[in-house]
């Protein structure tokens, strides 16, 4: 396998690092311990989250690539490290919903937990001064964020992910309740899934007891206790 030469940082999110390398059209990801929720007004640091979401996300990610999906990840490179295709990432964040919660409730005034009879989409704009609203897809064509045909794409791979992971994680007792994605587009207009899929980005609920085991557990200030959630899920995920 070829030696891989970590470059200058591209850009620093709030919970990953991203490197130029050697290769123009790859980049490492690196996975950073911080938390955060409420548009980044709650932080923390979480030593070590940074490497289970890692490992979580590379599980979830070489799954995903088995069906043939395409996604930017290439490999894992060390505990905090993926190598992945350079994409440029499309601004906005598409959200799945098979159980309402968070944001969906408040909003609609509709009962946490409520198992609602359609599959819910939504799209927000990834804005941090616009504080990333709901948006629908005319404003994200009218905003030149993304095309009719490219959102017909995304949405059929999101319906896809959704499908391929409730199964998945309801196999390991798992319920995903609702999650969150990102696409990206390669310097040939490619679209693939980016960013991470981990508890930071997903609710799951324990099948049987309901216990969640994602990070509504640090947005109901329990920090102490998000580690061993996600721990729960990785040991999950290795079995079976
Ligand atoms: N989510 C995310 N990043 C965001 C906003 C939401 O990963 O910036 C995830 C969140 O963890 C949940 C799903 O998207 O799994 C739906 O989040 P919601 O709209 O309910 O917002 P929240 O109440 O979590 O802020």
């Amino acid at each position: 396998m070829r030696k891989i030469i970590k470059k200058e940082l591209l850009l620093e999110g709030k919970t990953k690092k991203i490197y130029a390398t050697e290769n123009p059209h790859e980049v490492i990801i690196h996975y950073k311990d911080s938390i955060t929720a409420l548009d980044g007004l709650k932080k923390d640091f979480l030593q070590d989250k940074g490497i289970l979401n890692n490992e979580i996300t590379t599980f979830i990610f070489k799954f995903l690539n088995s069906y043939g999906l395409k996604t930017h990840f290439i490999r894992r490179i060390n505990n905090r490290e993926q190598l992945c295709h350079k994409v440029d990432i499309i601004p906005l964040e598409f959200v799945v919903r098979n159980i309402l919660s968070g944001s969906i409730s408040k909003r609609l005034g509709v009962k946490e937990g409520t198992i609602p009879l359609n599959t819910i989409f939504e799209i927000f704009y990834k804005n941090d001064n616009l504080k990333d609203p709901l948006i629908n897809d005319h404003h994200a064509v009218l905003l030149g964020l993304i095309s009719y045909e490219e959102l017909n794409i995304t949405y059929r791979i999101t319906s896809n992910i959704n499908n391929i992971l409730k199964k998945f994680f309801l196999d390991k007792n798992i319920i995903l309740v609702d999650f969150k994605i990102e696409f990206g587009k390669d310097s040939k207009n490619q679209i693939f899934l980016s960013d991470e899929i981990s508890p930071d980005t997903c609710r799951l609920w324990d099948k049987k007891t309901r216990e969640k085991f994602d990070k509504d557990i640090f947005r109901s200030g329990f920090s102490e206790k998000v580690l061993d959630a996600y721990i729960e899920i990785l040991k999950r995920l290795n079995v079976g």
